[in-house]
């Protein structure tokens, strides 16, 4: 066997800073003892910087997945109506949480690759002034595409219904401050741009206008308790053992963010994103995300003739390095390529060098440089 040293490229799990697997490698503190209440004051503190809000973050122990779960069991009632925007893997599961429970969801489907328009969002929530919540991703992962929350915001305020946003890859990556936009619910999950291993989820109850709906809410739920885990956190507490090591990570984190500062990490996004797209293009590749790409990932499409589940393939196990391919109906007809987190200049550098060598392996006609040397001009230029 060769040795090999891994680079991980993919939109979730990132890598985790040293630093931060260092704060997790330490002794498991008692979640009741003063010691982890200290931990979870500052971890308080630190959420509401990072969702840019006066109100407080519950911290679940799921995937970012349960944290979607959570802010559906505990807004919906049975048979309540609810919009989900679709048009990619996780606007699609919105629809399937909310349809698990017995909700009825009026889709929105947005082709692959585009983001929803708002003025069709308006027109569906005013002929179904009935509905109760309007659920959207923020970066939508699989495709590449941020949706314009700040516009659904404007759509959704002035009419009873809330708007829960999916910022799994937007929390930490891009502007999107909680409070100033009037967003009703935030949730998000750890190992994406936190730059955590997976397995804590986090949801942001902001408005009264959500509040209200939690306080009717009659969908079963038992551990997914807003109202509970609320009451809990206030005590520096929460209702059931928490991932206690993750958590302590957490704060490492929120420290490496602080330190960096919001806008200096939005800008390292915007940089490593526009490095990333302008190499793609500059390799002779077509980007998928057809408007508003994410500064969380980049979805390229994958030329003509060559064989696209063979790139995430190659890069994996010729060269160690994981980005994603496709998924749905796009298995093999792109490739994603990951810059949120804990990721560096370099690591764009990287993974275009060894994506131009790919290409050319796998018979694409693409001159060795070109993508690294867009890339170093972008970078360069800042
Ligand atoms: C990763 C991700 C999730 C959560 O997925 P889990 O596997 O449950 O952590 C949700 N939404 C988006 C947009 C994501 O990228």
């Amino acid at each position: 066997m060769r040795m090999k040293k891994s680079h991980l490229l993919a939109p979730g799990p990132t890598p985790v800073p040293p630093e931060v697997l260092a704060a997790m490698g330490q002794p498991i503190l008692h979640h009741r003892a003063p010691e982890f209440g200290a931990v979870m004051e500052d971890v308080r503190a630190g959420l509401r910087y990072l969702f840019q809000t006066e109100e407080e973050v519950v911290t679940f122990a799921a995937s970012g997945t349960g944290a979607m779960e959570a802010a559906v069991v505990n807004v919906l009632s049975p048979e309540d109506k609810a919009i989900c925007i679709r048009g990619g893997k996780f606007g699609e599961r919105w629809q399937e949480i909310c349809e698990a429970y017995g909700a009825e969801v009026i889709p929105i489907d947005v082709e692959w690759g585009s983001a929803v328009n708002p003025t069709l969002v308006a027109d569906t929530l005013q002929a179904h002034p009935e509905v109760k919540a309007l659920y959207v991703p923020a970066s939508e992962t699989s495709t590449g595409v941020r949706h314009d929350v700040e516009a659904l915001a404007q759509i959704v305020r002035p009419t009873d219904a809330i708007l829960v946003v999916d910022a799994v890859t937007a929390i930490g990556v891009f502007d999107m401050p909680t409070d100033a936009w009037g967003l009703d619910i935030v949730v998000s999950g750890s190992q994406k741009a936190l730059m955590l291993p997976p397995g804590l989820g986090f949801c942001c109850v902001a408005t009264k206008k959500a509040w209200k709906l939690v306080e009717q809410s009659t969908l079963p739920s038992y551990y997914f308790d807003f109202k509970k885990e609320y009451e809990n956190l206030r005590n520096n507490l929460s209702s059931y053992t928490p991932a206690v090591s993750l958590v302590v990570g957490l704060r490492e984190v929120l420290r490496l963010i602080r330190a960096e500062g919001l806008e200096q990490v939005f800008a390292r996004h915007d940089r490593l994103a526009r490095a990333t797209r302008s190499a793609m293009q500059a390799i002779g590749l077509e980007l998928f995300a057809k408007e508003s790409p994410s500064n969380a990932l980049t979805a390229v499409k994958v030329p003509e003739g060559i064989d696209g589940t063979a790139i995430p393939k190659m890069l994996r196990e010729d060269y160690g390095i994981t980005i994603a391919g496709g998924q749905s109906q796009f298995k093999g007809k792109i490739f994603r390529i990951a810059h949120l987190g804990y990721a560096f200049d370099w690591d764009i550098v990287t993974a275009v060098a060894a994506t131009e060598m790919v290409l050319k392996r796998l018979g694409y006609d693409v001159e060795l440089g070109a993508g690294v040397r867009a890339a170093q001009h972008t970078l360069l230029e800042g």
